[in-house]
Order: structure tokens, then C-alpha cells, then sequence
């Protein structure tokens, strides 16, 4: 079979079970297997695909037709122009965190202080924020924590692949618990998906740790720990920036409002034109 059979067959299957973007999630797992590029894959379509290469080649078939997610099968994402090895323990970073990022970058540059700003990123997960914000700060430390050992398993061989070892700190722990003193900066994307919503969701989400996306009744419990833990513990010195979901806004600024109320609170909207970031930020 060439490779060029061997897509329109898998992108069959995939479009059969109404599986959407199958043509491109295809040619990702084809590139995977060969280790080629598209270009590459473009230029060998007429070429036999070896016995051993299509034996692979179907195995992640076979699980992208039981909706698991490309990301898994592949095992990389890529995220604010960066690369990340990414696996089941950890959720899949995802487009709209990337306004969080860019939102923690415009305040960090446009604050500049005499020593290096200290940023704290609670639930890292595969530590895409954390390493996002490092490579772009070039003087920022970082502490990145997580509640799960396996998601800081995951976030280490980020660290690592991106050279951070020396500037970005992982610590397991319950949201700000593990951090060792004041921080400038607090970055999250906390689980908050309505527990009840988890049912109705994308299939794909089944296989990502529930502990990522699971935010209880209302979808703000871990949220509202924050909040509380950071009034308790006087963090940070400087701006609070939560991912919020759809919906979520109005009942996250009453609560910060409540908490802080010296604070300057916004909501930002991000490109979809959905409320999905607040900053709180602090008088200095
Ligand atoms: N920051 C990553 C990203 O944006 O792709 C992962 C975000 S995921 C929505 C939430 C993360 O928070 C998960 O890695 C989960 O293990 C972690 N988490 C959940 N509850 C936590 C808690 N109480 N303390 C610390 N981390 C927690
Ligand atoms: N935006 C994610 C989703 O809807 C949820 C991430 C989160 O809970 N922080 O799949």
C-alpha cells in the first residue's frame, strides 16, 4: 500500500465515526510513524508503506477511532510556538491559555524592576505556562506546582527539553502551599469545568486526568481556594491572572472583589470574544 492509500483509508475510518479534522489528524499520525515532515510526506506519497511502519500506523488508528486525543498518540503539542512532550498524565495545553500567557508577559515587560521577577504558575500541569513565560523572561525565576507527582513528571521533561533546569522550580503541593516565600506574579489555569458538564463534553476529554479539568458543581471550587488561600497568605505582591471558563466571570470578579477589594479587577476577553482571564492587581 502507498502512503497516499494508506491516508485515504485511515481518513475514511475516522470521517466514518464523525471524528473531525481526520484528514489532518491522519497525516499527523502518518509523519509521527515515519518521523518525516509534511513537506516530506507531501514528496513520498507515491512510495510503499513498509509492513512493521503500517502495523504502527494502525495502532494509533485504532486509538484516535476510540477518541484519543492526537496529542497522546504523538506525544508532543505544540503551544505559544513551543514544543511540549505531553502524555496521559497531564492535560493537553490548549490555544486559549495562550492569552493568559501573553496577558502574565505584557505585565511582567511593562513593570520592569531593579532584581528578576519572581512568577508563581499553580496547577503546571505539562508546565506549558511556566516554560512559555521562562523562555520569554530571560531574567524571570519561576515556580511552577502541581497537586499531581505524574503532571510534574511530565513538566521536568519540559524543563529539561528546554534548557530551564536553572530558572524554573518545581514544587508538588496544594495550590500555593509549596511556595517557598513572596511571589510577583501568580499565574493559573485551574481545573473549572462543571463536573456535571464533564459528561456532555468532547469524548477526547475522557482520557485526560479528571483532576485537570474538574472544577466541582459550579466549576470554581479550585478557584475559590486560590482566592481564599491567596487573601490568607498576602500573594502575590504584585497581579493576580486566573483562565476562567465561559460563564464564569461575573461570579469570579464578586469573589475577588470580596477578597481584595483594594484591587484593580478586570476580565479580558480572549479572540473568541469570551470573558476568559482576570487580573487582579495589586497597589504597590
Ligand atoms: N497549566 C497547565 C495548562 O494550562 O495546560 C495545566 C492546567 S490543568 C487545567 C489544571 C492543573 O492543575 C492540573 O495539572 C492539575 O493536576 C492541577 N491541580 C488541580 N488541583 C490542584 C491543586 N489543588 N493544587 C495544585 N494543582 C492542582
Ligand atoms: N478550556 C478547557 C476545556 O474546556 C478547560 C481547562 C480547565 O479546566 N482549566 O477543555
Amino acid at each position: 500500500m502507498t502512503l497516499k492509500e494508506a491516508l485515504n483509508r485511515a481518513t475514511s475510518a475516522l470521517a466514518a465515526h464523525h471524528i473531525s479534522d481526520a484528514s489532518h489528524d491522519i497525516q499527523l499520525l502518518l509523519r509521527h510513524v515515519l518521523q518525516i515532515t509534511q513537506a516530506q510526506l507531501y514528496l513520498q506519497l507515491e512510495e510503499e508503506l513498509a509492513p512493521p511502519e503500517w502495523e504502527r500506523f494502525s495502532c494509533l488508528l485504532e486509538r484516535r477511532l476510540r477518541h484519543e486525543p492526537v496529542a497522546y498518540l504523538v506525544c508532543h503539542q505544540e503551544f505559544f510556538g513551543l514544543d511540549f512532550y505531553v502524555d496521559r498524565r497531564v492535560l493537553v495545553p490548549r490555544p486559549e491559555t495562550e492569552l493568559l500567557v501573553e496577558m502574565t508577559l505584557d505585565f511582567a515587560r511593562s513593570h520592569s524592576a531593579v532584581r528578576p521577577i519572581i512568577i508563581a504558575d499553580i496547577g503546571t500541569g505539562s508546565g506549558a505556562i511556566a516554560i512559555s513565560l521562562a523562555t520569554n523572561l530571560t531574567n524571570a525565576r519561576i515556580c511552577a506546582t502541581d497537586l499531581s507527582i505524574q503532571a510534574l513528571e511530565v513538566a521536568a521533561i519540559n524543563r529539561a527539553r528546554h534548557g530551564l533546569d536553572n530558572r524554573v522550580v518545581l514544587l508538588q503541593g496544594d495550590l500555593l502551599a509549596p511556595l517557598p516565600g513572596n511571589v510577583d506574579l501568580i499565574v493559573a489555569n485551574l481545573p473549572y469545568v462543571m463536573e456535571p458538564e464533564l459528561q456532555t463534553m468532547a469524548p477526547e476529554i475522557r482520557f485526560e486526568p479528571r483532576e485537570a479539568l474538574d472544577g466541582g458543581p459550579d466549576g470554581l471550587h479550585s478557584i475559590r481556594l486560590l482566592l481564599h488561600q491567596a487573601h490568607e497568605l498576602r500573594q502575590p505582591r504584585r497581579c493576580l491572572l486566573l483562565e476562567i471558563g465561559m460563564g464564569q466571570s461575573e461570579e469570579v470578579l464578586r469573589l475577588a472583589r470580596n477578597h481584595f477589594p483594594e484591587a484593580d479587577i478586570q476580565p479580558h476577553r480572549d479572540p473568541g470574544g469570551i470573558e476568559r482571564v482576570v487580573t487582579i492587581t495589586f497597589p504597590v
